[in-house]
């Protein structure tokens, strides 16, 4: 473990002000599950965390009907998942964020630092996509909204400048015609990082689909947003040829790679079967 130092910020002014000072070494703390990790194996060239865990704008979980949910973007996983409101509206978050980890990973672990962590296999982003989440990040020159969808340039790396950090992520307020789901394939049971995942939003008028999201982790260097496979829902209503279609065109945007946990073939076959899947999933949280 490199030697790092700690502050506590007091509000986001503060975690700014600290971010910016500690220039390209400083880096946010929200629970640590990745970050600490990375700083002991020195994954990370560390000198400061900068724990934003005491301001409540980190910490929130708002939900109102017009300006839907809010999420701090330091809320621990089992508070977001254990969120009454989250289930019933959300459960695509729910599905990412129960399999991320174990219990006390999740006692602990952020949608926030997920992001942050920008991994192309982080389980949340392709919910956090497909539910059309955007971050309200904050830095030295006022505060900006980015889509998730948009957040992560690389494998770890991201949009964000020195000094800038994620306040919250909101999503949209659903309707009782919208439905939404997110699978990963792992070889194991839990405690593995996804071979391939897909989430999917859908929105009916009728039994057509009006509109769609789709989105893809761990077949790319970031996350993707699978416009393809939406497109081929969108104005049909969910056959086994349209959804069949959807999955043909997320596979065809697959561009993984081979590692120890599957080889190209098997993630670009998965994108086009975990696409299928959630499509379905979302179809019966609609008709359920
Ligand atoms: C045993 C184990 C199992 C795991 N299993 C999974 C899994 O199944 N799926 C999965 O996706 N991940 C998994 N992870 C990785 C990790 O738990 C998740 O990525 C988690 O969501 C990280 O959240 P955190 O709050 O702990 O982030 P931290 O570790 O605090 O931060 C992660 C990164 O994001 C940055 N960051 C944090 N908050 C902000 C912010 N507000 N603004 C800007 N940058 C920020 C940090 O500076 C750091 O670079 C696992 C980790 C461990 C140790």
């Amino acid at each position: 473990m490199q030697a790092v130092k700690y502050a506590r910020a007091a509000d986001i002014d503060d975690a700014i002000r600290l971010l910016a000072e500690g220039g390209d070494k400083a880096r946010v703390l929200a629970g640590g599950t990745d970050l600490i990790v990375q700083a002991r194996e020195r994954k990370r060239d560390v000198d400061l965390f900068v724990d934003v865990k005491h301001v409540a704008e980190f910490m929130s979980l708002e939900y109102d009907d017009s300006s839907g949910l809010t999420v701090g973007a330091a809320t621990p996983l089992y508070e977001l998942y254990g969120d009454k409101t989250v289930q019933e509206k959300y459960p695509a978050l729910v599905d990412a964020s129960t399999v991320i980890g174990g219990k006390a990973i999740q006692g602990r672990a952020s949608l926030g630092g997920n992001l942050g962590n920008s991994s192309p296999a982080g389980d949340s982003l392709p919910a956090m996509i497909a539910l059309g989440g955007v971050a309200t990040v904050a830095g030295p020159n006022g505060s900006r909204e980015v889509s998730v969808a948009e957040f992560c340039t690389g494998p770890g790396r991201n949009v964000l400048e020195v000094g800038e950090l994620i306040v919250s992520i909101n999503f949209p307020a659903v309707s009782d015609s919208e439905g939404a789901a997110w699978q990963r394939f792992i070889p194991r049971n839990e405690m593995d990082i996804a071979v391939a995942s897909a989430g999917t939003w859908i929105k009916l008028d009728g039994k057509v689909v009006a509109d769609a999201r789709i989105a893809l982790g761990a077949v790319a260097a970031t996350p993707l947003v699978a416009t393809g496979a939406a497109e081929a829902l969108i104005g049909n209503e969910l056959t086994d040829e349209v959804i069949g279609n959807a999955g043909d065109a997320a596979s065809s945007i697959a561009s993984p790679i081979t590692d120890m946990r599957g080889s190209i073939k098997q993630r670009t076959h998965l994108a086009k079967i975990l696409t299928e899947r959630t499509i379905r999933d979302a179809l019966d949280r609609i008709n359920s």
